[in-house]
């Protein structure tokens, strides 16, 4: 496995399989690696001739107040896990390699953008993913490119972005990975103590609950979200962010469920911030694993 850390480096790395016609898939990360990512980066490994996995934190996705500088880095573990998935590179640019000193250049893909975590974290947050998502794929030139529905609003805007500029390459969406009790896997997930650990299982139990409900014949999303709100505010040290029942492509508030729903959630715990999804048909059952 290749480490690279500058863009020629990937440039002449991904030529190399290009000339012979080869395929090559990206996965972009954070880091921390967990089975999450790597159910992306097997995915990749399994379609692609080629794998390359980014790590980089981006700070430009990161808005004032957030937690850029806690942000969870392991390196080495994260090169052994990427090494034994049959990964052939990894990019792990410098923040100098990936802005230089005088970027002046940036992609804001309206309206998508600008609900859920773009409302609450701020326009900014999309307009960084989007950026940095844009600079790696220029970068790494890729066939295929793998996200996870664990950020349903990033995938839906990656996508958008990928169509509206042209970009040459085929976006696929994977499944969320969870923990045993449900817990969707983040790797903020390892910021939070036991006490907390215990208590952020909550988000997902008003996720099944409104999709209970929905299965049950509520139409009414007004009635779900207060459903999903009393269940997380009665947890100690829980706060709610949003908890929002929208339309799966254009993000719009459904109001009335006669149709496929994204119920989308963000809660914090202390300074965590934890995000989470199910999407959900009013008369199919659970299907979020299947797509
Ligand atoms: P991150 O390192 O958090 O930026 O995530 C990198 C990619 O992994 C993104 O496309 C995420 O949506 C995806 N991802 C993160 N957590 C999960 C999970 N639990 N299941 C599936 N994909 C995930």
């Amino acid at each position: 496995m290749q480490l690279l850390k500058t863009i020629d480096e990937v440039r002449e790395f991904v030529a190399g399989y290009k000339k012979f016609d080869r395929e090559v898939g990206f996965v972009p990360t954070m880091g921390y690696l967990h089975d999450g990512h790597m159910s992306l980066v097997d995915r990749a490994v399994q379609e692609n001739e080629c794998t390359v996995v980014s790590i980089f934190v981006n700070p430009t996705q990161f808005l004032p107040g957030e937690d850029f500088e806690e942000y969870p880095r392991d390196e080495a573990a994260d090169l052994q896990q990427c090494e034994d998935a049959g990964v052939d590179a990894v990019f792990l640019p410098s923040v100098e390699v990936m802005y230089g000193s005088n970027a002046l250049t940036s992609v804001h893909v309206s309206q998508l953008s600008d609900t859920l975590c773009g409302m609450s974290r701020g326009v900014g947050h999309f307009v960084g993913v989007c950026t940095v998502v844009c600079k790696l794929f220029n970068i790494v030139q890729p066939d295929r490119v793998y996200f996870g529905q664990k950020d349903a609003q990033q995938a839906l805007v990656i996508a958008k972005m990928i169509g509206d500029l042209n970009i040459p390459v085929d976006i696929k969406v994977c499944p969320i990975k969870r923990e045993d009790d449900g817990l969707a896997m983040s790797s903020r997930n390892a910021r939070l103590s036991e006490e907390e650990r215990s208590k952020a299982i909550t988000l997902y139990t008003a996720l099944c609950e409104a999709r209970n409900m929905i299965h049950n014949g509520e139409k009414a999303s007004m009635v779900i979200r207060e459903a999903m709100t009393e269940i997380v505010e009665n947890v100690d040290g829980v706060e709610v962010d949003y908890l929002e029942i929208v339309d799966p492509v254009s993000l719009g508030e459904a109001e009335w469920i006669d149709d496929t729903v994204l119920i989308a959630g963000a809660v914090k715990l202390g300074g965590v911030r934890l995000i989470d999804n199910l999407l959900v048909h009013p008369e199919n059952g659970p299907w979020e694993d299947d797509f």
